[in-house]
């Protein structure tokens, strides 16, 4: 069956023809019925788009875990061989998001977030599985299966703040069916911020431009889903194997209060990850090309 790619740049700093290129893609789709759209041609087969995604959440897990142990005089290598598996389990999570399917979404996001916690179990030298983060929205919840104790939750204060933010601004509303179906805060946003799509410490945000599947043969809205849970998968994974360390390795050495961050993520590297998007271009983003890699192809 024919099918119709819109995948074009989604986050913010999304050029406004962007949106005239999918209402282009609608029309287009209507009138012609075929493929006009597809939006990368890059002469790689689907197959080799995987193998590329795949191999390079493996290095990225492998690097992290590695690091990690390098920095606390253990071997780097049996640390990459491990987190490098934790990668690929991130890795297939992101495989099932870019299926555009809600119950796929949920699935998705927490077996990444479950290949996250393997790299991070790894990165400190733990045993596999001795710690699994679950995200739900703005919670985290932490596992620990061998110890038979419940969970105990955390809230992300930058997803937190993104939430209040994105939800006091003028028009915009909870999207409580694309919330329930992807585990994951989404909010329903007016036209005006330039962007089909966003992501904010993992806070979903879709124009309400953006088609509701009434369009035959398109999955628009279902692509820029996940488009963004791609983003919240890649978030959990910087707060699980990064961010999560940083902050209990600071608390230690600063002897801090611990009673605020046992219940709250302080996400240190947000600032980070904010100047990284304002100082490479869009199209230049790792974490975009990942994105628009995955969601991209024609099934
Ligand atoms: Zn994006």
């Amino acid at each position: 069956m024919p099918h119709i790619s819109v995948t074009v740049a989604l986050d913010s700093g999304l050029p406004r023809t962007s949106v005239s290129k999918i209402l282009f893609c609608q029309l287009s789709a209507l009138t012609f019925g075929s493929a006009v759209c597809n939006a990368q041609d890059n002469g790689l087969s689907r197959l080799d788009h995987q193998l590329v995604a795949a191999g390079i959440n493996a290095a990225v897990g492998g690097l992290t875990a590695g690091a990690w142990q390098g920095l606390s005089g253990k071997s780097f290598w049996n640390g990459f061989a491990r987190g490098a598996g934790g990668g690929i389990m991130v890795f297939a999570g992101k495989r099932i998001i870019a299926e555009r399917s809600p119950a796929w979404w949920w699935i998705g996001r927490e077996l990444a977030a479950l290949g996250s916690s393997e790299v991070a179990n790894a990165a400190s030298g733990r045993v596999s599985f001795d710690r699994i983060t679950i995200p739900v929205g703005p919670v985290r919840f932490h596992f620990e299966p061998r110890r038979k104790r419940l969970p105990s939750p955390t809230i992300d204060f930058a997803s937190t703040v993104a939430a209040v933010v994105v939800s006091t601004r003028a028009g915009s509303r909870i999207g409580i069916d694309e919330s329930l179906a992807t585990g994951t805060l989404v909010f329903i946003v007016r036209d005006k911020s330039m962007a089909i799509g966003g992501n904010a410490a993992g806070v979903i945000t879709l124009s309400e431009i953006v088609p509701d599947g009434n369009f035959p043969r398109l999955e628009s809205k279902r692509s820029v889903i996940s488009h963004e849970m791609i983003h919240s998968a890649q978030y959990d994974f910087i707060l699980t194997a990064w961010a999560d360390p940083i902050q209990k390795s600071l608390v230690r050495k600063l002897h801090l209060d611990g009673r605020v961050t046992r219940y709250v993520d302080f996400n240190l590297l947000l600032p980070l990850q904010m100047a990284a998007n304002s100082l490479v271009p869009y199209k230049s983003r790792p974490w975009e090309k990942e994105a628009r890699l995955l969601v991209s192809d024609d099934k």
